[in-house]
């Protein structure tokens, strides 16, 4: 075994270390993310080249990668990247960083909807990177998937995860839109992730997302006024049949469920996340 201090096993030990003392979460996993990162191999490989010296240059950049962890800026904006479903997505500042609850709500429509060949009108409403309508449409080769945000940056994300993933010959269809306000045609589907961390949990939320996530993505000064909102104007541009998915707050779903039916949808179904909480909501219109 070398002891050389530059070697892979020293300077993962030594990051992992040093955020640790800085109470990074998951500081193991984050040094070797950023180390794999720099060195541009995958990150199992680190463990196949222990004893790799690093070079001057790369020791630097590994240290000022570190030094903007230990800062509490995620690791997905620092790589500019964040795996989802079966994709790597562009991320920055400007779009929420994808969550594994979020695979999930993808995998339940993809499961409802098992017909490859089918073709229908599908909108994935708050897009910011367009996570979940570029993987149902990566799945599902003859969906005509929409895009919405309120933000012209996270339009700007979403297209550019879209050319990368889907390629360009794939038509897309992107609204810079508060809501439905600007989005003229109806939908056999629409699947969102919106906003839904009451303002009054800011405090409680981790460093990570509250000081570099986009509050536009993740917090609402009226949960119910928001939603009725949502609940409404996605009522109207669903065709006959049509449903909504939706993820949201466990402690609010029973109130969606029932403001569901109050505004005329048929039938609103609540479906648990992996780990037991009311996360999802499907509507059918
Ligand atoms: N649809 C994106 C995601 O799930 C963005 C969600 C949002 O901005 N609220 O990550």
């Amino acid at each position: 075994m070398s002891d050389n201090q530059d070697n892979v096993r020293t300077l993962l030990k030594k990051a992992e270390d040093f955020l640790k003392k800085k109470k990074v979460p998951s500081a193991r996993l984050d040094a070797e993310l950023l180390l794999a990162d720099v060195l541009k191999v995958q990150r199992v490989k680190l463990y196949v080249d222990f004893e790799r010296v690093l070079s001057t240059p790369e020791k630097d950049q590994y240290r000022e990668k570190l030094v903007e962890r230990s800062k509490f800026r995620p690791t997905a904006y620092i790589l500019g990247k964040k795996s989802f479903f079966d994709s790597d997505f562009y991320v920055d500042e400007n779009v929420l960083i994808p969550r594994p609850e979020t695979e999930e709500l993808v995998a339940w429509v993809l499961e409802e909807h098992p017909n490859k060949e089918d073709s229908i009108q599908v909108l994935d409403l708050c897009s910011g990177s367009g996570c979940i309508g570029i993987s149902l449409a990566k799945a599902r080769k003859n969906w005509e998937v929409s895009f919405s945000d309120l933000a012209e940056s996270a339009i700007a994300i979403t297209n550019r995860n879209a050319k990368q993933i889907l390629g360009d010959e794939r038509k897309i269809q992107t609204y810079l839109s508060d809501l439905f306000e600007s989005i003229p045609i109806s939908f056999d589907r629409i699947v969102s992730n919106p906003p839904y961390i009451p303002d009054k949990e800011k405090p409680e939320v981790m460093d990570d997302v509250r000081l570099y996530e986009p509050h536009l993505a993740l917090f609402l000064s009226n949960f119910e006024s928001f939603h009725n909102r949502l609940l409404t104007e996605a009522r109207s541009h669903l065709n006959e049949g049509g449903t909504l998915y939706l993820e949201t707050h466990p402690n609010w779903s029973a109130w969606l469920r029932d403001r569901g039916i109050q505004i005329g949808y048929s039938k609103v179904i609540v479906r648990q996340d992996l780990s037991g909480k009311d996360r999802f909501l499907k509507f059918v219109k």
